[in-house]
């Protein structure tokens, strides 16, 4: 029986619990998962502080304990949305469905003729990079919101620190 393979792209800014929820719950829909890292040659920005290798570990460590084998893919923007699915299919493992809430990734992987489902989400609102990366800059607590091994990750790299110094102006 040939392998069925699913394709999940986020930024992961940071890899965190809605995410980690999302692959689990459509993990017996396929035998393997290709997670693209996207926007990946962005880093040390506000809205994108860690680099695609330390978004790699975040995923890695956080799947450990699980059954779910995936190859982490980064993806570059290319900002050319026209050629964007044949981008990401020269760079990735070959895959049979989409899993996306993004409506142009949708879209685009539609008109390729590639089949696409949308996860439904898990509580959006305390779930969201955007949200974490605010706790993070604001001193609050984000640590409950990301898996253990995400928190690991980041305070190895310092990643508060990096983000607040960023963060600030030369004025
Ligand atoms: P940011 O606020 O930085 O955009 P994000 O939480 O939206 O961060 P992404 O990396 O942009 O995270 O998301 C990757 C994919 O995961 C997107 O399709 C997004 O819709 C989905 N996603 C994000 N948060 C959740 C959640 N809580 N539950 C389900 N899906 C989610
Ligand atoms: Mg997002």
């Amino acid at each position: 029986m040939q392998l069925k393979r699913a394709f999940y792209i986020g930024r992961f800014q940071p890899f965190h619990n809605g995410h980690y929820s999302v692959i689990n719950n459509i993990e017996k829909e396929f035998d393997e998962l290709i997670i693209g890292i996207g926007s990946a040659q962005r880093s040390h920005e506000v809205a994108d502080p860690f680099t695609a290798g330390e978004r790699i570990m975040m995923i890695r460590h956080s799947l450990e304990d699980t059954d779910i084998l995936h190859y982490a893919v980064p993806i570059d923007d290319i900002q050319q949305n026209s050629v964007w699915v044949s981008y990401v299919t020269s760079r990735t493992p070959p895959f049979d469905v989409v899993y996306s809430n993004n409506p142009l990734i949708l879209q685009l992987f539609e008109e390729a003729g590639i089949e696409t489902r949308t996860p439904p989400m898990f509580h959006r609102q305390k779930y969201s990079g955007t949200e974490i990366r605010k706790l993070m800059l604001e001193g609050e607590d984000w640590r409950k919101l990301v898996p253990g091994p995400v928190v690991d990750v980041i305070d190895e790299i310092d990643g508060v620190e990096r983000l607040r110094n960023i963060s600030r102006s030369d004025a």
